[in-house]
């Protein structure tokens, strides 16, 4: 695909660090779609003063985007491919936005898909009689990073081997993965479905996973400074990630065979495929996180409380994103598929008590799940996930 101009949609740490990335891979303009609040004002000033946006650290790229702007009008037209950079709970209300702007047969992506992005997306594109933008995702962000300076530089901690990603239809990832190959600069593996990113999501494991293990217990008193994140992780929080893995690789147990979800591995392997080398001692699911270089220094997320007083802040995206958007929808796979999910069951309770969300029944409809969306039997989603579009 010859490419004129791309989008990408949204203005945090990782919309920041695609932008230089894919201006210099790919080589065409890349706009900016910022609708946040003053971010595109802030995204502006930042770029003016420092001549671009820069990727430093394990990744290093400068670029300007072409416009910058909160006006879908001005950056999605002539663009032929839209980037979802964003937290999953900010995916609909985008491509909301964005879809009476795109071109005909443009593509649009989420990076990272999360759970549930396939079904979203579609009854977006229905209600606004979209059907000819074909959809893709991919089953992670490929760098960990931050924001130095807002609009001006992201530090990349780490950047991972290789990323999965899936299309729908399912048959068009051939003709996104080479692109997405040169926009990234890494290799792209291609999934069977969306469906199966929903379940190879690692994200939804580890993010409330280590939450859970660090937090569960806690006694209520601050910290006086951030506990470490995933350097932080015990042996009893490295078991409850693994509960995690086992329930995923048991609805994988049910389904394959009817469906292609080779990628959704368990998720000691799936680090060690993603981490390669930064991981220092693989020889188990704790000492993988711990030794992970790309994971070094990350903190739990905190709010501070008085100064150099912190505690957990249960509404981060670890939880806020990774339980509605992540576990809560490949639970509701399991429940459709007759598998029994024991520690997702009891790390979704958990987490809801914190989020004052009961994503187990009374709130399971403000998670992304296939019945929210009308696939009520396996047999639907399965036709929904296979179908040739
Ligand atoms: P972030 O926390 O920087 O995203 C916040 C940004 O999202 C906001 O600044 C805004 O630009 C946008 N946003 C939020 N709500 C919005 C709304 N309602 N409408 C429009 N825009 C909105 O997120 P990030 O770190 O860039 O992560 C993006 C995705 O990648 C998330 O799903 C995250 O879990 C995943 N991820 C991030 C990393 C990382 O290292 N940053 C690593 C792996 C996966």
């Amino acid at each position: 695909m010859e490419l004129r101009k791309i989008t990408v949609c949204g203005g945090g740490n990782g919309a920041q660090t695609l932008v230089p990335i894919a201006a210099r891979n790919l080589g065409c303009p890349v706009d900016l779609y910022a609708p946040l609040g003053d971010e595109a004002r802030r995204l502006r000033a930042g770029v003016e003063a420092h001549g671009g946006l820069e990727a430093k650290g394990a990744v290093q790229a400068m670029a300007r985007p072409h416009c910058i702007s909160a006006d879908p009008a001005e950056v999605i037209p002539g663009s032929q491919v839209a980037m979802l950079v964003l937290p999953a709970f900010a995916h609909e209300e985008t491509l909301r936005q964005i879809a009476p702007y795109l071109e005909r047969g443009a593509w649009v992506g989420a990076m990272p898909a999360r759970g549930g992005f396939d079904y979203c997306a579609t009854r977006v594109l229905q209600e606004q009689s979209r059907e000819d933008v074909i959809l893709f995702g991919l089953q992670t962000l490929p760098w960990a990073c931050r924001i130095e300076e807002y609009g001006r530089r992201v530090h990349v901690l780490g950047v991972k081997k290789a990323v999965d990603a899936a299309s729908r239809p399912a048959a068009r990832i051939g003709q996104i993965a080479p692109l997405l190959e040169q926009m990234m600069g890494l290799p792209i593996g291609a999934a069977g479905s969306l469906l199966a990113l929903t379940l190879a999501n690692t994200g939804q494991l580890i993010h409330p996973g280590i939450t859970y293990g660090l937090f569960a217990n806690w006694d209520g008193l601050p910290f006086d400074r951030a506990p470490l994140f995933y350097q932080g992780l015990d042996e009893e929080g490295a078991k409850v990630l693994a509960g995690l893995s086992d329930d995923v690789q048991a609805i994988r147990a049910r389904l394959d065979g009817i469906l292609d979800l080779s990628v959704v591995q368990p998720l000691h392997d799936w680090l060690l495929r993603a981490y390669g080398e930064a991981i220092a001692d693989p020889s188990n699911l704790r000492s993988a996180f711990v030794s992970n270089s790309a994971y070094a220094g990350l903190k739990a997320p905190v709010r501070e409380v008085v100064p150099r007083q912190f505690v957990p802040d249960f509404s981060s995206r670890y939880l806020a994103e990774d339980v509605p958007f992540g576990l809560a929808a490949s639970r509701a796979i399991a429940r459709l598929a007759g598998v029994e999910t024991p520690a997702m069951d009891r790390v979704i309770a958990w987490a809801g008590g914190r989020l004052g969300r009961d994503y187990l029944d009374r709130d399971a409809g403000e998670a992304r799940i296939p019945r929210k969306y009308g696939l009520e039997t396996l047999e639907q989603l399965i036709a929904f996930a296979t179908e040739r579009g």
